[in-house]
Parts: C-alpha cells; sequence; structure tokens
C-alpha cells in the first residue's frame, strides 16, 4: 500500500518520526540465509530474499532508485507468472515497490512491504515504447483510473485487460489477498460474471486507485511469518464494500497506534553481516 505524500509529510507529526530514519535501507544485500518471511507485513523482514531483474517477460520494474526490487522467491515467481500472463496479450506490467533487500520498515511510502511477500503493481498496462532507462522508470507517473471530480471508475483507462490481470493474480493459491480502490471492487462486482469466487481475494483499501496490492500466505518454509486475519467468505460485494463507498470524501488510513515493534530475529537479521 502507498501513502499520499501529504500524509507522509504528517507522519513526522503524528508520531512517526522514527520511520524516516531507519537502517533498513541503508542495507544493500540480501542476507545470505535460506529464504524465510519473519513477522507480520507491517512488522516484519526478509532473511535470504530474492531479486526481481529490473525488467522480464511482459514486466518492467519501476523506480529502481529505491531499491525495493526484493521479495521471498514464492514472490519473484508469482510477479514472473502475472508478467507472462500479461505478455500473452494483456501490455506490460509495471512493477512498483516489494520490499527492501532484507524486508523491515521503509523510510517512507508504505507501513507493510516489510517481510517480502507485498508487491505493488499498476492498472496501467500500458506497452512502452520507451527505453527503459533508470530516469523513465523513476519519474513517468502511474495513471490512476479515477476520475478526479466523482470518484467513479474513468473508463477511458479501465478495461478488460484489469479484470484479466486482477483475475489472474488472484487465482494464484499463493496469493491472499488484493487492495483495490473501493470503485474498482464495485466495477468487478457488477461487471463480473461467470465464476466469481476469486473476488473474495479483491479488498477495498484505502487509495489504490494507481496500482492494486498484491499480498501473498506466509510460504510454507517460514514459520516466523504471522499470518494476517483470514479474508471474510463470500464476495465481498455487500455492506462491507459499501462503507467505503459511502465515505466523502474518500477515507485517510487513521494514524493509529505507534508501529508494532519488530521481531527479535529481524534485529539479529539486520546485524548480520
Ligand atoms: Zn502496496
Amino acid at each position: 500500500m502507498k501513502l499520499r505524500p501529504l500524509f507522509s509529510l504528517l507522519l513526522p507529526i503524528l508520531g512517526f518520526g522514527s520511520a524516516l530514519a531507519n537502517p533498513w535501507s541503508e542495507v544493500l544485500a540480501p542476507s545470505d540465509g535460506p529464504p524465510r518471511v519473519i513477522g507480520e507485513t507491517s512488522a516484519g523482514c526478509l532473511d535470504g530474499a530474492a531479486v526481481l531483474p529490473a525488467e522480464g517477460e511482459g514486466y518492467v520494474v519501476m523506480h529502481l532508485e529505491r531499491r525495493r526490487y526484493f521479495g521471498h522467491p514464492s514472490l519473484i515467481e508469482a510477479i514472473r507468472t502475472l508478467g507472462e500472463e500479461a505478455a500473452g496479450g494483456l501490455g506490460v506490467l509495471h512493477v512498483g515497490d516489494l520490499s527492501l533487500p532484507r524486508g523491515g520498515p521503509m523510510p517512507n511510502g508504505h507501513r507493510s512491504h516489510q517481510s517480502g511477500i507485498d508487491a505493488d503493481i499498476w492498472f496501467d498496462l500500458s506497452p512502452t515504447l520507451h527505453v527503459h532507462a533508470d530516469r523513465w522508470r523513476s519519474n513517468v507517473p502511474a495513471p490512476s483510473l479515477l476520475r478526479s471530480a466523482s470518484g467513479g471508475l474513468d473508463y477511458r483507462l479501465w478495461s478488460d485487460r484489469q479484470v484479466r490481470i486482477l483475475k489472474a493474480a488472484a487465482s494464484l493459491p499463493e496469493v491472499d489477498r488484493i487492495f483495490v480502490n473501493a470503485h474498482i471492487k464495485r466495477e468487478l462486482c457488477e461487471t463480473v460474471r461467470g465464476a466469481r469466487g476469486w473476488l473474495r481475494k479483491i479488498r477495498p483499501w484505502y487509495y489504490h486507485e494507481d496500482h492494486f496490492h498484491m499480498r501473498l500466505v506466509c510460504p510454507a518454509d517460514s514459520p516466523l511469518c504471522v499470518r494476517q486475519e483470514a479474508v471474510p467468505p463470500g464476495d465481498g460485494c455487500d455492506a462491507s464494500l459499501d462503507w467505503w463507498l459511502r465515505q466523502h470524501p474518500p477515507p485517510v488510513p487513521r494514524p493509529s497506534e505507534p508501529r508494532p515493534l519488530l521481531p527479535a530475529a529481524c534485529r539479529e537479521l539486520l546485524a548480520r553481516r
């Protein structure tokens, strides 16, 4: 999940100041242990991270300068699988943040993405004619799928291609849930015909109008991984979605509790050479 710039500016005021200077972004390389997801997505880290190459079949990684292209091998594999799906006629996946080389809190932009099982992927699948220069990757903005005034979907940008990539992602057994803007969830609720079981994994959440956030289940090799509470049964096209849609202006995350403490295994991981 990505927090808006204004909210980022408020972070120090809201008591998250210590998160802005953290050692996790100073570590440049993954640890060399076997892959292990440790803790929660919002208070965790990642041992033995795999790297997502800067581009591959059907995908390109954005913002290389952030060095957030590390993840558990199952996350890298899931993105590669979706890239192949995209290459089969949908376009090109623009992959945003995964995790830092050893996971952990990021200096800005996210609360989650700490344990190597979260990835942001743009809704925009436009094949690009650009050479994938670092400057382009760092500067081209992700287009929002919402019309700014009413908050409804911009149908110049929304198409069956987005439905197909979301369905492909939600159908991967290792994917636990996918966060999207509530208007996007509503569109799926109203238009998807036939098998709708995959809609269950598509969850309304703050923002997420220009990218979706894919979260995996805890991998089998990671006993210290703490799984989020299960997604409720049903397709989610219900009162819980109505709550999101009733909020005007759109809700923003509450600057709630301070960040949970990292597990001890993460402090050990950070200290390891
Ligand atoms: Zn995200």
